[in-house]
């Protein structure tokens, strides 16, 4: 193999650019695969121009890939040279204890399960290093398009653990704060488990149109009116079972407390970069005994969940290309699809590199 590579970097904050490295070495659990398709992501815009995860010198970026094993460590078993996988943005040591208290998304310490362009080189490069290949890697099935597999990475994943956050059952009225790309999975997540009233909260005509194709009943436009008021109207003064939070900020939280109903849940996988505090309204908290539930969470990785998220693809439950309004070819214009996230067009949902 090639011993140097190019890859896009974050040389300090807000400061990106291509830089040469060594190819990585691969540990005998571990595998070195070459990515087939990218995309950037709004954390890789929160990492690199806002200091999300403090200062990183010369750290190639990005998260979210499909691609082809090049190389195996001696004790891998499930994954061989050749092989087109699927690799999570979380990719946990699974030998770890948080791992066997079933939170893997934690081993090390709180959200380390999260290394690509955090605590390691991410995947805008020409090969990247995975840890623990059998646990973290995922077979790409046939026929599933390797752009449409990319958003298998992260927004499928972290969209859907939204939901089950949530804990949404057959027949709950959902709503979803946030339509980009994470809250449309979020939407498509809550219909697949059987949502009735499906309220989606945005104003971007374009995730508007996809909210309702993916199953949302109802558009809760907060620029027509106060979003609670608007829940509640549609919902006759009762509220909804579980709200689902994928945008916002800090106190997005006081208006999903406001509008889910008693013994609800929230189920939150929006970032949360600034501030001290959350705050939740005393009063519609039952006053601290209202049973109302906020579960926030980083999504899990694995193969077996991250296969089981593809067979929903193989089988036509879940489309995920309606996310991709802007498609690049070749490496190099990685640069430029990044870019294309921090500047957020009107009619950006989620760019894609074909490599
Ligand atoms: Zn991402």
């Amino acid at each position: 193999m090639m011993v140097k590579m190019k890859g896009f970097a974050m040389l300090g904050i807000g400061k990106t650019g291509w830089i040469e490295k060594d190819v990585p070495d691969c540990g005998p659990l571990d595998a070195i695969v070459k990515p087939l398709a990218v995309s950037p992501c709004t954390s890789d815009v929160h990492t690199v121009w806002e200091g999300a995860i403090g200062e990183r010198t010369d750290m190639i970026l990005g998260h979210e890939s499909v691609g082809e094993v090049v190389e195996v460590g001696s004790l891998v078993k499930g994954f061989k040279p050749g092989d087109r996988v699927i690799v999570p943005a979380i990719t946990p040591d699974w030998s770890a204890l948080e791992s066997q208290g079933g939170y893997s998304m934690h081993s090390g310490g709180m959200l380390a399960g999260w290394k690509f362009s955090n605590f390691k080189d991410g995947v805008f490069g020409e090969y990247f290093h995975v840890n623990e290949a059998d646990g973290n890697l995922a077979l790409l099935p046939e026929g599933i398009d390797i752009a449409d597999a990319v958003m298998l990475a992260d927004m499928v994943p972290t969209g859907f653990h939204g939901v089950e956050l949530a804990d949404v059952q057959y027949g709950d009225s959902v709503c979803v704060i946030g339509i980009g790309p994470v809250g449309l999975m979020s939407v498509a997540g809550a219909a697949l488990r059987g949502a009735s009233n499906l309220f989606a909260v945005g104003s971007r005509p374009n995730c508007i149109e996809i909210a309702k194709e993916y199953g949302a009943t109802d558009i809760i436009n907060y620029h027509e009116a106060d979003i609670v008021t608007q829940v509640m109207e549609k919902t006759h003064g009762q509220g909804v079972d579980k709200v689902i939070i994928a945008g916002g900020d800090n106190d997005t939280f006081i208006q999903a407390i406001q509008m889910v109903k008693p013994g609800g849940r929230i189920g939150n996988v929006n970032y949360l970069g600034e501030g001290e505090y959350v705050r939740i309204p005393r009063a519609e908290w039952g006053c601290g005994m209202g049973h109302k539930t906020v579960a926030g969470g980083l999504m899990p990785g694995g193969r077996l969940r991250m296969e089981k998220l593809a067979s929903l693809m193989v089988t036509g439950r879940l489309d995920t290309s309606k996310l991709l309004t802007h498609k690049f070819n070749g490496i190099d214009k990685i640069e430029d699809a990044l870019m294309l996230m921090k500047d957020k067009p009107k009619d950006l949902i989620k760019p894609v590199v074909i490599l």
